[in-house]
C-alpha cells in the first residue's frame, strides 16, 4: 500500500507541473482530494490493515496529502503570476506611440476673408457694425437715397418678405442704422451676408458684402483714396496698382469703382480680366448729402465716404478660386486647403 501511495503521489505532482491554468489545477483538486479523490478512497484501504500497521500507514495518508495541498498551493500561485502577467503584457500600452489626432477643422475662406479685412481697418480705427438680414424698404433704399420709383432699384433684384420688408440687397442698412444711433465722428466696418434674386455662374442668391463708412469734420476724396490703396496694397501686397473710375450709387457722390491690378497677371492681359489688365474689386464714394437727410447729420458740417466690396470675390482673387460655386458646395477636400 506504501509502494502504491508513493506512486499516486509521484503521478499527482507530475500532473500538478503540467497544469497551467487554475482551472486545470482545481479539476486535479478533486481528481485526488476530492470526497471520491484518489488519496480519499486510498485510505478506505486502512480498515483492511491489522491494528499495529493502520497508525504508521495512516501517517503515510496525511503526509502524501498534506504534500499535495502543498503543491496545489505553491501551483496556484504560479498559475495566477503567469496569467497576470499575460494578461499585463496584452493590455500594455506603448507610450512612446505617436497620439491618434482629431481631424481638425478649419475656417471657411469667406470667414477668413472676412476676418482680414476687419482686422486691416480695426487698425485703422474702424469699429465693426453689424445688422439684420431682414430689413425695412426704408433702411435698405429710402434712406440712401432710392425713392420709391428710382430706377436704381432695378440694379438690385430684391426679394420681399413683406410689405416693405425684405431680404437686404447690401449691407449699408447698416451705415443707416448706425448713424441714426449716433453723432460723428463716425468710423465702421460692416460684414455680412445679402440676397438678390440672381443666380448664374458668376452669382448667387445668397452672398456676402463688406461695407465701410467713415464720416468727420473735414473728410475728403483724398481720404477715401489713401484708405482703400492702403488696405488693398495689406491685403494684395504693397506694389499692387489702383486705380479708381467714375461710376455711379444713388447713396454717393461723386462715387468710383475701384480697380486694382490683375493679380493673376500682374496687368499684362488675360482671361480673368479679360484681356484689360484690371480687376475691379469694390465701389465707392462720398456719402451724398441726401443720406445725412435722413439720419439727421448737418450735411454742411460733416463729410464722409462710404464704400463696399463682395467678400466672395475678394476671396477668390486672393486664393486663386475659379469656379464661386466652390465657396458654397463645403466640399471638405477644397476646405480643408485654407
Ligand atoms: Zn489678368
Amino acid at each position: 500500500m506504501k509502494e502504491q501511495l508513493e506512486a499516486l503521489l509521484n503521478d499527482a505532482l507530475a500532473e500538478f507541473a503540467k497544469a497551467s491554468t487554475e482551472a486545470e489545477l482545481q479539476d486535479l483538486r478533486v481528481k485526488y482530494l476530492g470526497k471520491k479523490g484518489l488519496v480519499t478512497t486510498s485510505m478506505k484501504g486502512l480498515g483492511a490493515l491489522s491494528p499495529e500497521e493502520r497508525p504508521a500507514m495512516g501517517q503515510v495518508v496525511n503526509t502524501v496529502k498534506a504534500k499535495l495541498e502543498e503543491v496545489l498551493e505553491t501551483r496556484g500561485a504560479e498559475v495566477r503570476e503567469a496569467s497576470k502577467a499575460v494578461r499585463l503584457a496584452a493590455e500594455k500600452v506603448d507610450v512612446t506611440l505617436p497620439g491618434r489626432r482629431r481631424p481638425l477643422g478649419s475656417k471657411h475662406p469667406i470667414t477668413l476673408v472676412t476676418e482680414e479685412i476687419c482686422s486691416i481697418f480695426g487698425a485703422l480705427g474702424f469699429a465693426v457694425a453689424e445688422g439684420p438680414e431682414v430689413e425695412h424698404d426704408f433702411y435698405n433704399f429710402e434712406a440712401l437715397n432710392f425713392p420709391k420709383d428710382h430706377p436704381a432699384r432695378d440694379m438690385q433684384d430684391t426679394f420681399f418678405v413683406g410689405d416693405n420688408v425684405l431680404l437686404r440687397t447690401h449691407t449699408s442698412p447698416v451705415q443707416i442704422r448706425t448713424m441714426l444711433k449716433q453723432q460723428p465722428p463716425v468710423r465702421i466696418i460692416a460684414p455680412g451676408t445679402v440676397y438678390r434674386c440672381d443666380s448664374d455662374a458668376t452669382h448667387s442668391p445668397m452672398f456676402h458684402q463688406i461695407e465701410g463708412l467713415m464720416v468727420d469734420k473735414g473728410i475728403t476724396f483724398g481720404d477715401l483714396k489713401g484708405i482703400l490703396t492702403l488696405f488693398i496694397n495689406q491685403l494684395f501686397g504693397k506694389d499692387i496698382g489702383v486705380r479708381l473710375r467714375p461710376s455711379f450709387f444713388p447713396f454717393t457722390e461723386p462715387s468710383a469703382e475701384v480697380d486694382i491690378a490683375c493679380v493673376i497677371c500682374r496687368g499684362k492681359g488675360c482671361r480673368v480680366c479679360k484681356e484689360t489688365g484690371w480687376l475691379e474689386i469694390l465701389g465707392a464714394g462720398m456719402v451724398d448729402p441726401a443720406v445725412y437727410g435722413h439720419v439727421g447729420y448737418d450735411a454742411e458740417q460733416y463729410t464722409g465716404f462710404a464704400f463696399g466690396m463682395g467678400i466672395e470675390r475678394i476671396a477668390m482673387l486672393k486664393y486663386g478660386i475659379a469656379d464661386m460655386r466652390l465657396l458654397f458646395e463645403n466640399d471638405l477636400r477644397f476646405l480643408k486647403q485654407f
